[in-house]
């Protein structure tokens, strides 16, 4: 998901708007903006894209007035995508009125939640992000800061938060840093951003990245900053770096784009291949494939074209309809591929699906050998971290090894980067395995946030 807030500006909701459109990217189910305007809270929510929901010159645009305001763009990790589950949820407490917007998901939350039901809570909703709100609406202390401290304390998992109250801005980061959020400064207004992407679309300059564990506060004074917990290790996602977050965002000192192609560089020198062509799968393949290209030094092609018009609601529905929607989004382009020798760079295999496909197509436009080179370790468990990997039995390479999927997606060879390969792409000498840099548990089964019990065999919904 995606999280924007901006304190100090009548024009937050547009400022909100036009943030969670710079970061599409990270959930296109649906999106919100709930504004604050020293008096009342004003929402607006809708299913699909922000720009379907947020013209600058519609009505519930108009109506989202305010000085504050904070935004969601839901990708769906937890609940069904429903009009009740779309964020930032926004209710009356007994201190006043308080917005929240997540993006990550909580570990504990069946167990919260149900002592929560069996205690006379009612949920509006199905995701675990209701949680946090039951849990300040009921908490003991003073202030809502403090409630919201409260809160946290009894949650576990990974979360990015934004939320309104008492006429401030409130963001927040999990203990471990699992996922983003950057803040900003524009004028006198402040603005936190999951990504600093959406820090450049209203021309905010970056500020710094919010540090694991810490609490930012912003009101008429200016802002304040809280460590409320017990200091735990920095556990970034490095899955934002391979495909998650946007190329032209810099993440905890890290440029995306740069950390992409240093990973690309890494597998022509752990894996080349003699070859005529280095083609990304776009878009996510690209950073990837140019550095793949130039370390290895030979020619970068666009040998498959992407379809950005491909409507996300087109409806697809026999299995038919979803084998052909990969053609209706990708085509080779037989001009630059035929005849030639084609290694290609993804970031990712997941369910084998796209790389399937792919290859066929490269063959059918006459390519002589498909060599496949990917940016990341093989993808061998879910997330409960807020990213949306399958269950284990449908991760293809939890399933096979590495020459069988070869021979499934029918390449004449297949590498992945290998985890110290990637970590020192990430400027990293090496993995620490006692503690590792990042979070890597999708390709290491090594999760630095507890599971509740039960979880590493199933998926939460
Ligand atoms: P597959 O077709 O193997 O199931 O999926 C691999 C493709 O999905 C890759 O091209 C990659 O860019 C993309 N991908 C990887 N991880 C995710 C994810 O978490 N969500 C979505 N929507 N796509 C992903
Ligand atoms: Fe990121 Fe993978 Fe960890 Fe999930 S399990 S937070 S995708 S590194
Ligand atoms: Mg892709």
């Amino acid at each position: 998901c995606a999280i924007f807030g901006i304190y100090g500006t009548p024009e937050s909701s547009v400022h909100t708007a036009l943030g969670l459109h710079a970061l599409q990217h990270r959930g296109q189910e649906a999106s919100g903006i709930v504004s604050f305007d020293g008096k009342d809270f004003h929402a607006h929510r809708g299913v699909g894209h922000v720009g379907e929901n947020f013209d600058a010159n519609s009505a519930p645009m108009q109506a989202l007035k305010g000085h504050i305001a904070i935004g969601h763009n839901r990708y769906s990790t937890t609940g069904p995508s429903e009009v009740r589950n779309i964020q930032p949820f926004s209710s009356e407490l007994a201190f006043g009125g308080f917005a929240l917007a997540h993006n990550g998901n909580l570990t504990n939350a069946a167990r919260l939640r149900a002592s929560l039901v069996e205690t006379g809570s009612l949920f509006q909703s199905s995701t675990d992000t209701e949680i946090i709100v039951h849990l300040v609406a009921r908490s003991h202390q003073q202030g809502v800061s403090n409630r919201l401290i409260d809160a946290l304390k009894q949650i576990e998992g990974a979360y990015s938060l934004v939320c309104i109250a008492d006429d401030m801005l409130i963001g927040v980061r999990d203990p471990h840093g699992v996922r983003p959020l950057v803040l900003g400064k524009r004028d006198d207004a402040y603005v936190l951003s999951s990504e600093t992407c959406g820090l450049d679309i209203v021309g905010a300059e970056f500020v710094r990245d919010l540090l694991p564990g810490e609490m930012v506060v912003i009101d008429k004074t200016g802002i304040t900053s809280i460590m409320p917990f017990q200091e735990q290790p920095s556990r970034f996602c490095i899955f934002e770096y391979i495909y998650f977050a946007r190329p032209d965002s810099i993440l905890e000192g890290r440029g995306v784009y740069h950390a992409r192609k240093s990973i690309g560089a890494e597998l022509a020198t752990e894996s080349h291949v003699d070859a005529d062509l280095v083609v990304p799968v776009p878009d996510s393949g690209l950073p990837a494939a140019i550095g793949y290209a130039q370390a290895a030094n030979i020619p970068f092609e666009l040998g498959i074209i992407r379809n950005h018009y491909i409507g996300r609601t087109f409806i697809q529905p026999t299995q038919k309809g979803r084998t052909d929607s990969v053609k209706m989004k990708h085509n080779a382009n037989s001009s630059a591929v035929a005849g030639k020798r084609v290694i290609l760079v993804d970031d990712s295999i997941v369910r084998g699906t796209t790389s399937r496909k792919i290859v066929l197509m490269m063959r059918a436009a006459g390519a002589t050998e498909v060599h496949m080179r990917i940016a990341s370790p093989p993808t061998i468990n879910p997330c409960f971290y807020g990213v949306d990997t399958p269950d284990k039995d449908q991760l293809i390479a939890a399933q096979m090894s590495v020459d069988d999927i070869a021979k499934e997606i029918g390449v004449d060879s297949l590498s992945f980067i290998s985890i110290d390969g990637l970590y020192r792409a990430m400027g990293e000498a090496r993995r620490d395995p006692d503690c590792p840099q990042f979070c890597d548990a999708c390709f290491t089964g090594d999760y630095p946030i507890k599971l509740a019990t039960g979880l590493s065999a199933k998926r939460v919904s």
